[in-house]
């Protein structure tokens, strides 16, 4: 495969068809502004060193690759690796882009960041960047979301972020979403919008996607030192993309590596309380970019549902769109009921309880490593720990 992924996306922010900017004249100035001071930025020593200090000294980086050897020979088959996201300060991946967009305000001299949450973690982590960071932060929930996330809610108190409860529409992400935007619109020359995967407008999944690569370049390394080769298939839960492409984007130019993204089924990709962007989504335009995604004959976005809140989003990360096209990374799907059983095997074989979003990534290895033999392995991106989940996925088993 002779593809430059290191390349893409194109000056106007394509992956192939998917990605760009899908929005108004005056915005496109503001998002082509953000462009030109983020490569600008990165390029600076004094920006590299502090990222780099604070991945190391703050986040816990680099993360350790760790053999699963319970479950591995629970399985009978190819050997269970993960990449252990989950030991981050605050629990998962989504401290390396969030850390990456703070220090960017900062560098860029905005006086406050700004984001919707939905569940809440993409909230926590921001706060938690925005405090290291000493930049003021603000975000937009909605209100059913504040009553349901109530942990989330009080650590983004804690943090210091301002909390602005959405009361408008379904009060859901949705409206969070266009009630953030509607502040940072008030001033964009001295706003950041964060965003919390790697979907928006260019740059957004570029930006990320260069953030969360932290992940693959150490994973790669890692595992080629303790076993003198690459793995044989790695994987990842896609909810919009982060951790996914973060992990992939290593190992894209390895043709013997086969790299399997895996989305959340939900209770069946024939019922319609599933979020299968990539499987069964269309090809439209959704936030700003073009991507699959999951819309009406009106070509509204649909309703999506996951157990893990996380992958609950019904478009996703462009450069997964084109990965999928040009079949060089594969898309499958797990169910609820296979995500919940890879979360209490993975927790009783191993002791470590995984988040409902990885979990999916984590019931795919389970299901193909019978199949494979010993000598051959398995990378799984362990995007986050489960104390989130832990209380719901009690009292949903009758535990
Ligand atoms: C938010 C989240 C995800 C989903 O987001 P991506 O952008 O698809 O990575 C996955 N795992 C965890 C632990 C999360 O918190």
């Amino acid at each position: 495969m002779s593809i430059d992924f290191a390349a893409m996306p194109d000056e106007q922010g394509y992956f192939g068809e998917y990605g760009g900017q899908v929005i108004p004249p005056e915005l496109k100035q503001i998002m082509d502004d953000i462009n030109e001071a983020y490569e600008r930025v990165i390029q600076t020593p004094e920006f590299q060193q502090e990222l780099a200090m604070l991945n190391a000294d703050y986040t816990g980086r680099p993360s350790p690759v760790y053999l699963a050897r319970r479950l591995s020979d629970h399985l009978g088959g190819a050997r269970i690796f993960f990449k252990r996201e989950d030991l981050n300060h605050t629990g998962a991946h989504k401290i390396n882009h969030c850390l990456g967009e703070a220090l960017l305000a900062k560098y860029m001299g905005k006086t406050k960041v700004l984001a919707e949450t939905g569940a809440g973690q993409h909230g926590v982590a921001l706060a938690t960047a925005c405090a290291l960071v000493g930049i003021d932060c603000e975000i937009h929930m909605g209100q059913v979301d504040i009553e349901k996330e109530h942990p989330n809610v009080t650590k983004m108190k804690i943090l210091g972020c301002k909390l602005v409860p959405v009361t408008r529409g379904t009060a859901t992400l949705k409206d969070a979403v266009d009630s953030a935007f509607e502040e940072y619109l008030k001033d964009p020359q001295n706003y950041f919008y964060a965003i919390g995967s790697v979907v928006g407008p260019h740059p957004f999944p570029k930006m990320v996607r260069d953030f969360q690569s932290i992940v693959g370049r150490e994973a790669r390394e890692q595992f080629l030192k303790r076993e003198g080769r690459l793995p044989d298939l790695i994987t990842a839960c896609v909810g919009g993309g982060s951790n996914a492409i973060g992990l992939f984007t290593a190992f894209l130019e390895d043709e013997e590596v086969k790299i399997v993204g895996v989305e959340p089924a939900g209770l069946g990709l024939e019922t319609d309380q599933h979020a299968a962007t990539l499987t069964l989504g269309k090809k439209g335009a959704i936030h700003g970019f073009e991507c699959y995604n999951l819309q009406d004959e009106q070509g509204n976005p649909l309703p999506v549902y996951s157990i893990a809140s996380g992958l609950d989003y019904p478009g996703v990360g462009p450069q997964h769109c084109y990965l999928k096209d040009i079949e060089r990374v594969q898309y499958e799907t797990a169910t609820d009921t296979e995500c919940l059983d890879a979360f209490m095997t993975l927790s009783r074989m191993e002791g470590i309880i995984p988040a409902l979003e990885s979990a999916h990534a984590i019931a795919y290895a389970m299901r193909v490593a019978p199949q494979m033999d010993p000598q051959q392995s398995i990378l799984v991106n362990l995007s986050g720990r489960g104390d989130k989940d832990a209380d719901f996925v009690a009292e949903k088993l009758g535990l």
